[in-house]
């Protein structure tokens, strides 16, 4: 029979970035088994690509700040590019109840070390922005090491140089069981065949739950689909412009090729397994692309151009990671809530320190953990776009 230290269940960003931060500890007898034929066929090839720091909560913050400057090194420290640009993201307040908020979550920021955050003033806006649509527009905050970087060549690069250091992938096949003993996980089955091991990672994106459902686990990761709709080129906006979020209703954009990729959470959207994109969304997101940048009214869009995707989404918005406690040997990297590809690096880092030594500086990873759903420790996030 075959055999792994550590078996992966799903090769997208998550499982990619957990063989690399593993091989790099020193555990190189990695499997990641991915049941598509190709990589990032899941929501990694399907992600906007935001990177931010701009969070609400201690933990989200903490796990961009150890996965932005990742990133922003990322070439030098793999060989391969992350694509990262520092273009910032821009929270566009409408509100003074809004404008406070950003102010709070950013003492948070700061007082846990982010230095290139910043309050910004309705005049600065639209000064830099003229563009937009302005008389409601009160202040706002910006960062500059938020931006995007290119989640499927991030991806590639986490996995070869996993590989070059002893780690395997194994591409078109599926774990279909999951086996344990007393002593916990004893071994997985694949359509490639079984696989001896003593530790598995669900890094299943979302179809999380199906995967822990194999260990006997409930585990609370839904998908829910979000749209992203790109534009043909257009110059009346500039292409240095950041990630910029209209807080009136969540519409936000960035610019992409020689055009903007625009999204808006549908708050009507309901959770389930649809991959399809429903081209009634083009309009409600124009809508409200020109409600805010008046230019954007000429935008050109091919509708079969636009994708839909899944976001994994728990209960209060926080990943779900670590151990198992009812399943020794079992450990979770899911239940991202729309942050997976920012906070890739982080996880991976987390993952292959409970894996290898038992336990993580990083974070506190007790709040992460499976049981807080069970122990009613929810932590709350509500900057989620
Ligand atoms: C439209 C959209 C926009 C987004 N924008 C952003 C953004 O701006 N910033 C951000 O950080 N995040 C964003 N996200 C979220 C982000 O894309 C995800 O959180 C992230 O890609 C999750 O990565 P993953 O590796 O966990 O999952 P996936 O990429 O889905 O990978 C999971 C893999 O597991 C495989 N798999 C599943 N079951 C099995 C099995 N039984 N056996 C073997 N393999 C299996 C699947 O085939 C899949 O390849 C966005 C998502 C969407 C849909």
């Amino acid at each position: 029979m075959e055999t792994a230290d550590v078996v992966i269940v799903g090769g997208g960003i998550v499982g990619s970035s957990i063989a690399y931060h593993l091989t790099e500890a020193g555990c190189a007898k990695v499997l990641v088994v991915e049941r598509e034929t190709h990589q990032g066929k899941g929501s990694t090839g399907k992600s906007m690509g935001g990177v931010r720091a701009q969070f609400a909560t201690p933990v989200n913050i903490q796990m961009s700040l150890y996965s932005i400057p990742f990133y922003a090194s990322f070439d030098e420290r793999l060989g391969h590019p992350a694509g990262y640009k520092p273009q910032g993201y821009l929270f566009v307040a409408t509100s003074e109840r809004h404008l406070e908020y950003l102010r709070t979550n950013q003492e948070k920021q700061k007082a846990l070390g982010l230095t290139t955050a910043r309050m910004v003033s309705g005049d600065e806006i639209t000064s830099r922005f003229p563009q937009l649509r302005a008389d409601d527009v009160v202040g706002g905050s910006f960062c500059s090491t938020d931006g995007f970087v290119d989640p499927y060549s991030a991806m590639v690069g986490f996995m070869t140089r996993a590989a070059e250091s002893g780690a395997r992938l194994w591409r078109n096949a599926e774990v279909t069981a999951i086996h344990a003993d007393s002593r916990g996980v004893t071994s997985v089955e694949t359509t490639r065949g079984p696989v001896a091991t003593r530790t598995v990672v669900n890094a299943a994106g979302p179809w999380a739950a199906q995967v822990a459902k194999l260990a006997g686990v409930d585990l609370p990761v839904e998908p829910l689909r979000r749209m992203l709709v790109p534009t043909e080129p257009f110059d009346q906006f500039p292409h240095t412009a950041p990630m910029i979020i209209d807080m009136s209703n969540g519409f936000h954009f960035r610019p992409e090729s020689l055009g903007f990729l625009l999204a808006w959470n549908d708050p009507e959207e309901t959770p389930g397994f649809k991959t399809d994109f429903e081209p009634g969304f083009i309009e409600k997101v124009l809508t409200r692309a020109a409600g805010r940048v008046p230019c954007f009214e000429n935008l050109a869009v091919n509708p079969k151009r636009a994708w839909a995707g899944l976001y994994e989404m728990t209960p209060d918005h926080h990943p779900i990671l670590g151990p198992v406690a009812a399943v020794p040997g079992l450990f979770l990297a899911n239940g991202f809530s729309g942050h997976g590809v920012m906070h890739a690096p982080a996880t991976g880092k987390i993952l292959s320190d409970l894996i290898v030594h038992k336990k993580c500086d990083l974070v506190d990873a007790r709040l992460l953990a499976l049981d807080r759903y069970r122990e009613g420790r929810l932590i709350e996030e509500t900057a989620v776009l």
